[in-house]
């Protein structure tokens, strides 16, 4: 019989579930993140009382990580500024523990990988999955096969045009001040506003500034990648009216220069939200352990 593991390492919890596919996946476990020693050991501890010996496992995480498979580093968390865990090594415990393949990707290309699999990505050759949460971030994948390069993209540290008139905002990425998670994740909104994204009505002129930014977002990762779709997920996107406004700002910004319909009369299905839902987190990690295992 097989069975695989999944972990959705966040930054303040983490879910972990046993299953194969959306429609044979297992209740989720959730606990806190704490110290990496307690978190690791929680983790081995609920993967062991399995009820059949594990064919997989897989871990999709909060980054920066380094997930390249020959890399020494592979399976590390590496500059996060989460106490404590700059610089941990998730992988190698838990393979000696279970002593099964453990894989491992970043939070969003386990979800990119999971839609690609079951959800809004399937068949596609080339697709973004983006997140607006607490951070943004950002996944491609081509042929099924996340983007990595140097390490993985960080497709929410970019620069966006900033009108300091239009939105005197500073910007919160203790990095880059007003990059695109500065200006558009769900603490700038928090912080511009005074107020959390979740209870801004959806006529505050907060949500158009918010179109404004991910719409230019999604028009550079269009300009760069040539998706055939671009996915859009978080918390901050549970606010769906942003949909219609972002595909409306999208078509506006690139105004014609690329002639496809899909950014056209079809771009309802170009920028959508996740069929996953939620799910699509542990779902990822479900998806590395078997491209592991495989
Ligand atoms: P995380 O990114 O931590 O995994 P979420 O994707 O839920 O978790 O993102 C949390 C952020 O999204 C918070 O800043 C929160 O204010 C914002 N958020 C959560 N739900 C909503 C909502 N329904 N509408 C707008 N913003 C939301
Ligand atoms: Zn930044």
């Amino acid at each position: 019989m097989t069975l695989y593991g999944g972990v959705e390492m966040g930054g303040t919890k983490c879910v972990c579930a046993l299953g194969t596919a959306p429609d044979d996946l297992g209740e989720e476990v959730r606990f806190a993140t704490t110290t990496p020693t307690e978190t690791i050991a929680r983790i081995i501890a609920y993967f062991q009382s399995a009820p059949v010996p594990l064919t997989g496992i897989g871990i999709a995480s909060f980054g920066p990580v380094d997930p390249r498979r020959r890399s020494a580093a592979f399976g590390t968390i590496l500059t996060t500024p989460k106490p404590g865990w700059a610089n941990v090594q998730l992988v190698d415990p838990i393979r000696q523990e279970l002593g099964v393949p453990v894989g491992f990707d970043t939070d969003v290309n386990g979800a990119a990988l999971a839609e690609y699999h079951w959800g809004a990505a399937r068949g596609l050759d080339t697709f973004v999955y983006m997140t607006v949460g607490t951070g943004i971030g950002g996944g491609v994948l081509v042929n099924g096969i996340p983007l990595h390069g140097l390490l993985h993209p960080e497709m929410g540290h970019i620069r966006v045009p900033h009108d300091r008139q239009r939105d005197p905002f500073p910007g919160t990425c203790p990095y880059h001040g007003d990059c695109l998670e500065g200006l558009a994740a769900g603490p700038a909104i928090h912080q511009r506003w005074n107020q959390p994204a979740e209870t801004l009505p959806a006529d505050h002129p907060g949500w158009s500034l918010e179109a404004h930014y991910l719409a230019l977002a999604v028009v550079n990762y269009i300009a760069v990648l040539s998706p055939q779709r671009v996915i859009m997920g978080g918390g901050v996107m549970e606010q769906v009216h942003l949909f219609p406004r972002i595909r409306s700002e999208v078509r506006d910004l690139l105004n014609g220069y690329i002639q496809v319909p899909e950014l056209l009369e079809r771009i309802d299905e170009m920028i959508v939200p996740p069929a996953l839902g939620r799910q699509a987190g542990v779902l990822g990690a479900i998806a590395l352990a078997r491209e592991a295992a495989d």
